[in-house]
C-alpha cells in the first residue's frame, strides 16, 4: 500500500458517498437545463473524472480520457494497473489526438491503449512521453511545448504550464514529480508520477475552451481572457487558495463545466456516485459569490452536449 496517495484518495473520495446537494446541482445545473450555446456541429461529451472528448467536422479530440475506472484497492495495491480494453472500446470511437494534463492515472492510464487501438497521436508532458514509449508508441507521442500552437484537424491546441492541487493535506502533491518506471510490471497506481502539469486551450469553430485538470493554476503563464468554456476540475480546491475566484477571474469564462466531481472508483456504466469532499453545490456557491454573471453548466457521465 503506498500511504501518501491512500490519504490523498480518502481526502477525495467516498465510494458510496451521494450528497443531496451534489445530486441536485448536477441535475438543476444539466445541459437539458442550462444549453452551452455550443456552434452547430460542435459536440462536448464528458467521460467522467476530467475526460472529455471534443467532436467537429469529422475530428475528434480526447481531454485526459479515464475509462477503466479500476476499483479502490487496485489502485492503492503494488500491482501494475491495467487499461480495460472492453472499456475503452465501449466508450471512444474515432480519435484524432488526445490530449494529456498531467499523468496520475485517473488522467493517463487509457490514453496508451486508446493511442493504439484508434492511431491517435497523444500531446502532452515528458512523462506522458515516456508512458507512450513503455507501451512501444513513442512514434504517437508529441512532447508539448508550453505556449506553442498544434493543429489538429479544426482543433488548435496550446498548452500552458500549471499546477497541481497539493491534495496532501495542502502540503504536497501526490506521486509528484516525473514518471520514472523502466517497465510496465512497476506502473502501479502510485507510480502514475504526476509530471509535468498542463492547463490546456482549444480553439474551434470560433470558440474556445480552457480545460484545467486539476484545482491550481498559475495566473501569469495564462494568456488567455473572455474564454468561452471553462472545463473546472474542482477536486481538491480546498487545498488551493481562493481557487475558484482565481480561475474565474483570470479566464472569465462566459460558461463553466465543473468536472472531478464524480466518484471514479464506480464505473461508467454504474449510476454515478460524488466524492466526497469534492462538493459540487459548494462550487455553485463559490462561483456566484465570484459573480452571478458566470453561466454554469453540468454534464452526467457519458452525456453530450451537442451544438
Ligand atoms: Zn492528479
Amino acid at each position: 500500500m503506498h500511504a501518501p496517495l491512500v490519504s490523498a484518495l480518502e481526502q477525495l473520495l467516498s465510494p458510496r458517498a451521494r450528497r443531496e446537494s451534489d445530486v441536485s446541482t448536477a441535475r438543476d445545473f444539466n445541459v437539458r437545463n442550462h444549453a452551452l450555446g455550443l456552434p452547430p456541429g460542435l459536440s462536448l461529451r464528458w467521460l467522467g473524472t476530467a475526460g472529455f472528448e471534443l467532436s467537429y467536422a469529422g475530428h475528434v479530440v480526447l481531454i485526459d480520457p479515464y475509462l477503466t475506472r479500476p476499483k479502490l484497492r487496485a489502485v492503492v495495491g503494488s500491482r501494475a494497473l491495467h487499461s480495460s480494453k472492453t472499456r475503452v472500446e465501449r466508450y471512444v470511437g474515432a480519435v484524432d489526438a488526445i490530449l494529456v494534463g498531467h499523468t496520475h492515472f485517473d488522467h493517463a492510464l487509457d490514453v496508451p491503449r486508446i493511442a493504439r487501438l484508434r492511431g491517435a497521436r497523444v500531446y502532452g508532458s515528458h512523462s506522458a512521453a515516456r508512458l507512450m514509449r513503455l507501451h512501444g508508441l513513442g512514434q504517437q507521442a508529441v512532447e508539448a511545448v508550453p505556449g506553442q500552437i498544434y493543429e489538429v484537424g479544426p482543433f488548435s491546441v496550446t498548452f500552458i504550464e500549471s499546477l497541481h492541487a497539493k491534495l496532501l493535506l495542502g502540503l504536497a502533491v501526490p506521486s509528484s514529480g516525473e514518471l520514472t518506471c523502466e517497465n510496465l510490471d512497476e506502473l502501479h497506481g502510485a507510480a502514475y508520477r504526476c509530471g509535468q502539469v498542463f492547463g490546456i486551450h482549444v480553439a474551434v469553430a470560433g470558440v474556445t475552451f480552457y480545460h484545467q485538470g486539476s484545482a491550481n493554476l498559475i495566473e501569469e503563464r495564462i494568456p488567455y481572457r473572455n474564454i468561452d468554456y471553462l472545463l473546472a476540475g474542482i477536486a481538491g480546491r480546498s487545498f488551493t487558495q481562493d481557487y475558484t475566484a482565481r480561475v474565474l477571474r483570470t479566464l472569465s469564462p462566459r460558461v463553466v463545466v465543473p468536472h472531478h466531481y464524480d466518484d471514479f472508483f464506480r464505473p461508467l456504466d454504474a449510476e454515478a456516485g460524488f466524492s466526497l469532499n469534492v462538493n459540487l453545490g459548494g462550487f455553485v456557491e463559490e462561483v456566484e459569490r465570484v459573480s452571478k454573471d458566470f453561466r454554469i453548466s453540468t454534464l452526467d457521465l457519458l452525456q453530450s452536449a451537442v451544438g
